[in-house]
């Protein structure tokens, strides 16, 4: 090891020893993630090597620009960092063109459409509360205020399980009227895969662009277990912290034609200087996510899945498109207990130990903010070492803890098997005892 990298090992720990009100509160959110059940379906537990990049020296660089073509100087180390992490970002999804500036998912999709529309355009994009993203036109997210957007929905449901997927009848017929600039695929609450080839062939119809956004199965995609639209659509866009599992952030892939409309939507377009911390930190992840253990995780994400799907369903729940094909489930929890929301599961589920989100459902009768679901991912989990058999345990807990949920010892009680079960499974096992 050299000299250098030893000093930079000796500045990651007791820095933090000045601010005791920090320091207690990141201990405290260590404790947090290690003692309870992580089931966001969009977080996951980064490996050590992508906490020490995003932790490291170069988030004091400025470097605007790209590499070769910066503004500031002192750039020679952020320039061959960024060209890593372009170089194998392009490696994983075998892509001509990577672009890892975007601080965030939400920023790779505006960028994309700056790139690829023009204001007042219109956009076809998944319905919010069919399992779309904000930034695919919702009223209250700038896309929806620059762009003229129009959302296709999922089939109906079915008693065999067969509905609540992407009605590409309707994604035609829409793409026909509407004629949109650019037809959008991804989603942030969908659990079947998304076949990109049908979205390819609509977009070629009407004259539009195709763009796929695999914010949440960028992992799977990575390791082969989704397909890949990379390739298919025009641009596509993900973040870096979900099924990937490295830091928080986002990335664009495109053909070499788009690559210099892509990057000037990034830089200038939308940000300033690009987090060099945080890029070091995606080309650790992308270099993780090429080892053959990845993509061994990867299929355990989904078999974890279809486990933890088996398991909800024999304790009453009903599944939205009746089970998965990917990391996430999504719960309707009216079969279960008609006066139960998504809201009060969720706040039960908390004072349990097992953390997760609610959602809204295909035609959910109650408003985003109360809802009829909950969303749960198996992503975090399955990095911390579970397995179908502790899905069981997981659906059972979480179970109980919605049936009892206005019993306080229960509650008490499922918190600690929660506890005793998160020993075992330790996401950061290095670190002393939880
Ligand atoms: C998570 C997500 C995003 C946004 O990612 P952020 O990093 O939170 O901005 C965009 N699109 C989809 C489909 C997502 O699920």
């Amino acid at each position: 090891m050299s000299a250098s990298f030893a000093g930079f090992e000796q500045l990651l720990t007791g820095g933090l020893a000045a601010d005791e009100e920090i320091r207690k509160l990141l201990g405290d959110e260590l404790e947090r993630q290690r003692t309870t059940l992580q089931l966001i379906a969009s977080e996951n537990f980064t490996s050590r090597a992508v906490l020490e990049a995003s932790a490291s020296v170069l988030t004091n660089k400025y470097s605007e620009g790209y590499p070769g073509r910066r503004y500031y100087g002192g750039n020679i180390v952020a320039d061959e960092v960024e060209d890593l992490a372009r170089e194998r970002a392009k490696a994983v999804f075998g892509a001509e063109h990577a672009n890892v500036q975007p601080h965030a998912g939400a920023i790779a999709n505006l960028a994309a459409y700056q790139a690829l529309v023009e204001p007042g355009d219109t956009i076809c994009a998944m319905r919010l509360d069919q399992g779309g993203h904000l930034t695919h036109g919702s009223p209250v997210s700038i896309t929806g205020k620059l762009y003229r957007f129009v959302a296709y929905g999922v089939t109906p449901a079915r008693p065999d399980g067969s509905g609540e997927r992407i009605d590409f009848d309707m994604v035609r017929d829409m793409a026909r009227r509407e004629r949109p600039k650019l037809i959008v695929a991804g989603a942030t609450a969908y659990a079947r895969t998304i076949e990109p080839g049908p979205f390819r062939e609509i977009a070629d119809e009407v004259g539009a662009r195709f763009m796929f956004d695999v914010a949440h199965p960028a992992g799977l995609v990575a390791a082969g277990v989704h397909p890949s639209p990379v390739g298919v659509a025009d641009v596509v866009t993900l973040t870096t912290h979900k099924t990937l599992r490295g830091p928080r952030g986002g990335a664009i892939l495109c053909g070499s034609e788009l690559a210099r409309a892509i990057d000037s939507a990034v830089f200038p377009g939308l940000q300033g200087g690009p987090l060099d911390h945080v890029i070091a930190a995606k080309a650790v992840a992308f270099r993780e996510a090429m080892q053959p253990g990845f993509k061994e995780y990867a299929a355990q994400v989904v078999r974890n899945a279809k486990a933890f799907a088996a398991a909800l369903v024999e304790e009453g729940f009903r599944l939205v498109a009746g089970g998965t094909d990917n990391h996430l489930v999504l719960v309707d929890l009216r079969d279960f207990d008609p006066e139960l929301t998504g809201k009060l599961a969720q706040e039960t589920l908390d004072r349990a130990g097992i953390t997760c989100n609610r959602n809204q459902i295909p035609d959910d009768p109650r408003p985003p903010f109360v809802t009829s679901g909950l969303r749960l991912g198996t992503a975090a989990e399955t990095t911390a070492g579970m397995r179908e058999p502790q899905m069981a345990i997981v659906a059972g807990l979480l179970a109980r803890a919605l049936r009892k949920r206005g019993d306080e010892d229960e509650l008490r009680a499922v918190r600690e098997e929660v506890r005793s079960l998160r020993r075992t499974f330790d996401p950061y096992p290095e670190a002393e005892g939880a």
